[in-house]
């Protein structure tokens, strides 16, 4: 078998054989397939596609390329929740608490942040002394004694992907949904829960801009799973504003702590979101007949502090000060040298909000990595005052900028005026879930 040949055969938009996708990512991760081949192929599948059946076998031979982690010696079920990636996207530190104190068994390998986008290590990172670096060992026992444990991915999990990412990220061909649905679900299959509850983002702060290419994204992740025997749910959410209103690290942390604290009352889209993905992981591991069961159950956790206190159980059982894990102690962590609030140039109502904008704001000043060897402030990033259909006048600030290094506030001062476009009339609301796709719908 020649790569020539199999670029060539995409090139005129032909299916590929298990066999060739094979040759070609095992060559890659050998080092036997040079670089510039294996950006050639990328592009051909960006721009001719894959069907379903070569999808499913870009999967399965991206998750055998590296461990395969079994967690079969632990007890019940064990439920994993992905996001494709947002701007105050904070999901992750409240709903994998809150359904470990409603007796789910959470075991989560996270990334970190990408480009505009959060990563729940470096957000869990702002606890002094905690390590998202643990062996498999370590992570099982965590998630045996405790219910729930996050931490880094193992360095071994998916070679293939690593390499891949890094050549799609400078060659142009990240976007593709056969793709970014390969890499996202052979991680989550390597990874080896029974249950994923995967949280598709849309809008101006995510990958998927449209909701029907979020609708393709989904539907054809939670079919990979099922091939391979695993529960899926795909929930599609709004991401045409942050989620929560904290970007940065330890600022998103503390706003995770002050919904577990019962300080953010439902109707929030972040209390909302965290609540669907929180029934779609209890209903996955059975805990839970109905939705309304599982809200029930989730509310019970939140307003007793259960969540709260499973929250602490983790931070600590990976080394970290559970004692900051409240919204007083938080304060402590998010100190900065300057606060700077951003004003409107005009009055009116919100009528959009750039969320990638918003993201780079926050990156800019040094709560995210522009390559990937930067260091992070976990203290830095932004508090938005304003959602979208909010009025706004001259004198009421959008944001609050949280400071330390003044190098890039202009530019972060720049990103937030270019993110919010303000008009007279007040928009029409838009909705924050827009589709719940299960597994019987495929
Ligand atoms: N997240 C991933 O892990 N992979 C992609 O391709 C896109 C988002
Ligand atoms: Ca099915």
């Amino acid at each position: 078998m020649r790569m020539v040949d199999i670029i060539e055969k995409k090139a005129r938009a032909e299916s590929l054989s298990y066999d060739e996708i094979a040759f070609a990512v095992g060559g890659l991760v050998r080092d036997e397939v040079p670089d510039y081949q294996m950006s050639a192929l990328l592009m051909a599948i960006r721009l001719n596609g894959m069907d379903d059946r070569e999808t499913a076998d870009m999967t399965r031979v991206m998750m055998d390329s590296g461990d395969v982690i079994d967690l079969s010696d632990l007890p019940g079920v064990k439920v994993d929740k992905h996001s494709t990636g947002g701007v105050g996207d904070t999901t992750t530190l409240v709903v994998a608490p809150l359904v470990a104190a409603c007796g789910g068994t959470v075991a989560k390998m996270s990334g970190r942040g990408l480009s505009f986008t959060g990563g729940t290590l470096d957000k869990l990172e702002s606890f002094p002394g905690l390590c998202v670096e643990q062996s498999i060992d370590s992570f099982k026992r965590i998630v045996r004694e405790t219910g729930v444990a996050v931490i880094g991915q193992s360095d071994n999990l998916v070679p293939a992907d690593k390499k891949i990412y890094s050549l799609r990220d400078v060659t142009a061909t990240v976007d593709s949904i056969p793709l970014i649905a390969a890499s996202i679900m052979s991680k989550k299959l390597a990874a080896g829960t029974d249950a994923i509850v995967l949280d598709v983002k849309t809008g101006s702060g995510a990958f998927m801009r449209t909701v029907e290419e979020a609708q393709r994204l989904g539907k054809l992740m939670v079919a990979l799973g099922n091939q391979l025997g695993r529960r899926v749910v795909a929930v599609l959410t709004d991401m045409n504003q942050p989620l929560g209103l904290a970007v940065g690290n330890a600022l998103e942390a503390r706003e995770a702590i002050q919904l577990l604290a019962g300080q953010i009352p439902a109707g929030d889209p972040l209390y909302e979101v965290c609540m669907l993905l929180g029934v779609q992981m209890l209903r996955l591991s059975g805990l839970a007949d109905s939705d309304e069961a599982a809200k029930t159950m989730l509310g019970t956790a939140l307003h007793s502090g259960a969540g709260l206190e499973k929250l602490r159980a983790m931070i600590t059982a990976e080394g970290g000060d559970a004692s900051y894990a409240s919204p007083e102690r938080m304060d402590a962590l998010c100190k900065v040298k300057r606060l700077v609030p951003v004003y409107p140039k005009e009055g009116g109502f919100v009528a959009s909000i750039c969320a990638e904008d918003i993201g780079l704001a926050a990156q800019v000043l040094g709560a995210g990595r522009a390559a990937k060897t930067d260091a992070i402030d976990p203290a830095v990033g932004l508090v938005m005052n304003v959602r979208l259909g909010d009025a706004v006048a001259v004198d009421k600030p959008l944001c609050t900028l949280y400071v330390n290094d003044e190098t890039n506030l202009h530019a972060a001062i720049e990103h937030i005026q270019k993110a919010v476009t303000i008009s007279a009339q007040r928009p029409t609301p838009i909705p924050m879930v827009y589709d719940v796709i299960r597994d019987e719908a495929i």
